[in-house]
């Protein structure tokens, strides 16, 4: 099975920015793109994506889950990088357009279309360190998924660090390369000291995220995550997994969880952890390691209502319960 995201469909939507005007959606290969050397984005990191899923149902229909949310989170991230603003029916447009276009390509569950925008300065000036990129690129990229779980759903290791940080706290809320790039050290010195599969950033003591999923606590009833401000990402699985943990009965705590209070809650009989992003939905989390002690998060498995959660989105993603929630797109 090739590894997530290494497998493109042949074509891909794109549309450029001139400084003035969009120009009319294209479909071109997938296999290249020619960029000015000198373009803004390879200097200066002006660039941000998204990533957003098409599902097949039994009927045949296709569905692309919640992208209005994924098209707002676009233009939010453009705007807070200074790049041309996009117009999210336009984007839209391009997506559902090359979805439609390899509609029977798209995997049946537990696999999917992963859709992938992406956007960029284009502007050959490399005395714009700190000026934006007048000129821009948007694409959407597709790559068939397969079962994110099909090497086993094993409950992950995260190493729980209050000194570095993932990123900038004022970029936090954009999904722009840059942020990977600065959390991909500490992840990997991570793997190779602790064998932890991710870092979960938490600067100060504030338990924040780990480098590309949101973290959410349950304990008992209560579901405990972070609150929304510009220092992390606003995962929309994050969203629609508080929006179900709701509709289940649960009480939704959005605030601050210190170190101190997930190490202590994390040892209690009943306890679980997650990571939630629409890679995986809800990745179950067995082991947090502080300062070279490992902690047990509940029984060191995968949780009851984890699978529950992960199961409810999953049933509407697939079709298999109402869509009350109205967070499905026909394409
Ligand atoms: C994409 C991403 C998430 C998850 O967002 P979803 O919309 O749920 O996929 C969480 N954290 C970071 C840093 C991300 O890049």
């Amino acid at each position: 099975m090739a590894a997530f995201g290494s497998v493109f469909m042949p074509e891909m939507a794109i549309s450029w920015f001139d400084g003035s005007e969009w120009s009319p959606t294209e479909i071109v290969s997938s296999d290249s793109i020619q960029l000015h050397p000198g373009a803004h984005v390879l200097h200066y990191a002006s660039t941000c994506f998204e990533g957003l899923k098409a599902f097949r149902h039994e009927d045949g229909s296709i569905k692309i889950f919640r992208m209005d949310r994924n098209l707002a989170r676009f233009a939010q991230s453009s705007e807070l990088l200074a790049l041309p603003a996009i117009d999210q029916q336009a984007t839209g447009q391009m997506i559902v357009d090359i979805v439609r276009r390899f509609a029977s390509e798209v995997p049946a569950p537990p696999g999917s279309m992963y859709i992938r925008p992406t956007h960029f300065g284009t502007e050959p000036a490399i005395g714009k360190a700190a000026a934006p990129s007048l000129t821009s690129c948007q694409y959407v990229l597709l790559s068939p998924v397969g079962d994110y779980f099909a090497g086993g759903d094993k409950a992950l290791r995260l190493l729980v660090d209050d000194e570095g940080m993932r990123c900038a706290p004022h970029n936090g809320m954009i999904k722009s390369g840059g942020n990977y790039a600065s959390a991909l050290r500490p992840i990997m010195k991570a793997r190779a000291e602790v064998q932890a599969d991710q870092v979960l950033f938490c600067p100060n003591g504030d338990v924040q995220e780990t480098g590309a999923a949101n973290f959410l606590l349950i304990d008992g009833d209560e579901l405990i995550t972070k609150a929304l401000d510009e220092s992390f990402l606003h995962g929309v699985t994050r969203d629609s997994i508080l929006t179900l943990a709701r509709d289940l009965g649960l009480k939704v705590s959005e605030r601050e969880l210190s170190v101190d209070e997930l190490l202590d809650r994390a040892g209690k009989p009943g306890c679980e952890a997650a990571l939630s992003g629409t890679a995986a939905v809800l990745a179950p989390v067995g082991t947090l390691i502080y300062h070279g002690r490992e902690y047990q998060v509940g029984n060191g498995g995968i949780g009851e209502t984890t699978v529950k959660l992960r199961q409810a989105l999953n049933d509407i993603q697939w079709g298999k319960a109402e869509d009350r929630h109205g967070w499905l797109t026909s394409i």
